[in-house]
């Protein structure tokens, strides 16, 4: 079944924002057989809108939207797909009602503009955005599905995971698909491929598709052999199972959850508490650890504290170590870890400092150089990592690595 994704929005187009949406959709799609043929992505303007519009008309079945139906002018992608497709705009009472009570409780008053997003074209089906104003549209022409989503990913996520896969499952012939995945973390692609290159080279039904991210790799098994749900699902578990085996702890989940949920569970159920004082990450951490809602169960708080001096007034470590060992070196990262334990009356307390460039490296401490340290009532211990890459790299890096420490250490 041939799908196609039009992208809408002109900062896509510039170096300003990486277009990511067609990325999770295509993901979404392929897990029940369905493939992306084309992507198009265009500007807010009607005729590169209608252009895209039209091209995909003629061959795709499914066709997705992204972007462009917020109440500011341009966003147009609602009228011009109505106006391309002859179809007449009208409101719809109940999303008006829904727009105006949301306001409403924000405390904002809804402006002329804000309407739009309760106009639906002839024959659409509103799909309920539970994370933003602007609902999503579904609406069939010819052998095509057509749905315009909003592009703020985290408003067009669980709008893609629900409502669009059912009513793709509804009217189309899908064919589920058999897959696994495994995260890990704090290894290096290539020898994770180099021990488990065998292993999954011996099932030759099986897909296997590796996908790394700074601190993360992701593997994703894939059955493509004949249909036969019974050898599709005995041979993706027996796959898993012996990649496990060969990667162990550095598996962190085979669901779709980040490390910092994992962690969060782990903490949650082992009753601890952490606490984070970190220095080249900048809070990054702490940022991480509380994007997880109710993270507040089991994570303290941290302090960023980026000079010396306030690594010695707010944290307590001792101005001689810092003089004599400098603040990148195992000896703070221990103090660190702690006192911010203590500090915060926590029961893990995990420290980071490092050298995250472009400059600041030494021979002898080059850019990339992190300790990590993590400390508990019975033990503290610091690791020294060299991490490669630019700025953002090495704090994303070394952020997980330390994720990855408190992981490993409550197994
Ligand atoms: P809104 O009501 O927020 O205006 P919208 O449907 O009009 O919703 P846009 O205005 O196009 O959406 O985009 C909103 C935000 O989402 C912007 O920050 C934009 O950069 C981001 N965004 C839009 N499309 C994509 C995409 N394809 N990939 C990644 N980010 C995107
Ligand atoms: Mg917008």
């Amino acid at each position: 079944m041939r799908a196609e994704i039009i992208a809408v929005g002109s900062e896509l187009l510039t170096s300003a924002r990486v277009e990511t949406n067609s990325l999770f959709i295509a993901e979404k799609l392929s897990q029940c057989g369905i493939r992306v043929m084309r992507k198009f992505v265009v500007g807010d303007r009607e005729a590169e809108i209608r252009g895209a519009l039209l091209a995909a008309l003629k061959d795709a079945e499914i066709l997705i939207f992204t972007g462009g139906l917020g109440p500011t002018n341009d966003d147009i992608t609602r009228e011009v797909v109505s106006e391309t497709l002859r179809r007449s705009l009208s409101l719809h009472s109940a999303i008006l009602e829904d727009l105006k009570a949301r306001y409403q409780r924000f405390g904002l008053r809804m402006t002329e503009n804000n309407q739009r997003q309760a106009m639906v074209p002839e024959g659409a089906e509103p799909i309920d955005n539970t994370h933003g104003t602007a609902p999503g549209l579904f609406l069939k022409e010819g052998k095509a599905l057509i749905f315009l989503l909003p592009g703020p990913p985290h408003e067009l996520k669980p709008m893609m995971t629900n409502r669009v896969m059912d009513l793709i499952h509804q009217y189309k012939q899908t064919s589920r698909q058999f897959y696994r995945r495994l995260k890990v973390a704090s290894e290096v692609e290539s020898r994770v491929d180099f021990r488990i290159g065998s292993t999954y080279k011996s099932y030759p039904s099986i897909e296997t598709t590796i996908l790394a991210s700074p601190g993360i790799i992701e593997l994703f098994f894939c059955w493509v052999g004949e249909v036969n749900e019974q050898l599709a699902e005995q041979q993706l578990e027996e796959l898993t199972r012996r990649v496990r085996d060969k990667l162990s702890e550095s598996v962190f989940t085979d669901q779709e959850l980040d490390l910092q949920e994992v962690i969060g569970q782990i903490l949650r159920d082992s009753g601890k508490t952490l606490a984070t004082a970190e220095s080249c990450t900048g809070g990054l951490i702490g940022k991480m650890l509380t994007d997880v809602p109710g993270s507040s169960d089991y994570y303290r708080g941290g302090l960023v504290c980026y000079s010396d001096d306030l690594k010695v007034d707010l944290l307590g470590v001792n101005a001689t170590t810092i003089e004599r060992f400098g603040a990148v070196s195992e000896q703070v990262a221990y103090q660190m870890a702690v006192e911010i334990r203590k500090r915060a009356r926590a029961n893990l307390g995990l420290s980071v400092t490092g050298i995250a460039g472009p400059d600041g490296g030494t021979l002898e401490k080059p850019v990339g150089l992190v300790f990590v340290g993590l400390s508990s009532e019975q033990e503290t211990g610091v690791k020294k990592l060299q991490f490669p890459g630019q700025r953002e790299t090495i704090r994303l890096r070394a952020s997980r690595f330390a994720l990855d420490c408190v992981r490993r250490s409550l197994l």
